[in-house]
């Protein structure tokens, strides 16, 4: 499931492949993807030209004329570029061309995409309720400290709630709190100072770490949780024990030992 630094990828993979190229042409090929009817997507889009990329979270717009074009990609979303139209994927569910002659596929196996159009991502930011990036400059950790002195419950549900932090998902939600030894239970009321910095600092540096090395077509540190989410495997970094569980409705893995 696309979670923020899969998201990241894309909107480099589309300023790639499909800026300042003029759009000929939009395809639908099944229109249970969209949230706009398709001939207003075609008319939106048809002789413009995509000139920005932006991310938020999970979801990636991107700048043509008036409108932006917006893309979530739900469980199996993806972008393809491709020259040759007999290379199409086979889930393509919408197709831009390009007068390059190039192709961009948004496709999606399962259809929990979403492809439409807003006036801004401002503005879908706020209609839809979604909390800041965690990678984006004015995230600093004065305004985390902000948000979690007005957050209760526990540590992992407030991660993982978009309308406070947009774009974590259960594994960097899992992975943050292993790598800042604090138990996902934990009520954010009673989390130290230095554990609401530690919490900031590993989040930050998770996401970062896994964007750089999906660029580079890596895999994950074995010293990650997410290599050893299996119910009695050992904790990579103190020997204990993982345990599985569920919170926030979601399969949850931490070290029973190190996380407190
Ligand atoms: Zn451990």
């Amino acid at each position: 499931m696309p979670e923020l630094p899969e998201v990241e990828g894309y909107a480099r993979y589309f300023a790639r492949h499909a800026l300042r190229q003029r759009i000929v042409r939009v395809d639908v090929r099944d229109e249970r993807v969209l949230a706009v009817r398709k001939e207003q997507l075609a008319r939106a889009l048809r002789g413009r030209e995509f000139t920005r990329v932006r991310r938020h979270g999970k979801h990636l717009f991107a700048e043509a004329g008036k409108q932006w074009l917006h893309l979530h990609f739900g469980m199996t979303g993806d972008l393809a570029s491709h020259r040759d139209k007999s290379d199409e994927p086979r889930f393509a569910r919408v197709v831009f061309h390009f007068d390059n002659g190039a192709h961009l596929a948004f496709e999606d196996m399962r259809l929990f995409g979403v492809v439409d159009l807003t006036p801004s991502p401002d503005v879908y930011i706020e209609e839809h309720i979604l909390g800041p990036d965690p990678l984006d400059a004015s995230f600093t950790l004065s305004r985390f400290r902000e948000i979690v002195a007005k957050r209760r419950g526990a540590v992992k549900s407030m991660l993982m709630s978009q309308d406070v932090i947009a774009g974590m998902g259960n594994l960097y939600a899992d992975e943050t709190l292993y790598q800042s030894s604090i138990h996902p239970r934990r009520p954010v009321d009673r989390l130290r100072d230095d554990e609401v910095r530690a919490i900031y600092t590993s989040m930050r540096r998770v996401l970062r770490d896994v964007i750089t090395r999906r660029e580079k077509g890596g895999e994950w540190p074995r010293s990650y949780l997410t290599m050893h989410r299996e119910e009695g495997e050992r904790c990579p970094r103190c020997g204990g024990t993982i345990v599985r569980t569920v919170v926030f409705g979601r399969t949850t893995y931490y070290c029973k030992s190190h996380q407190r």
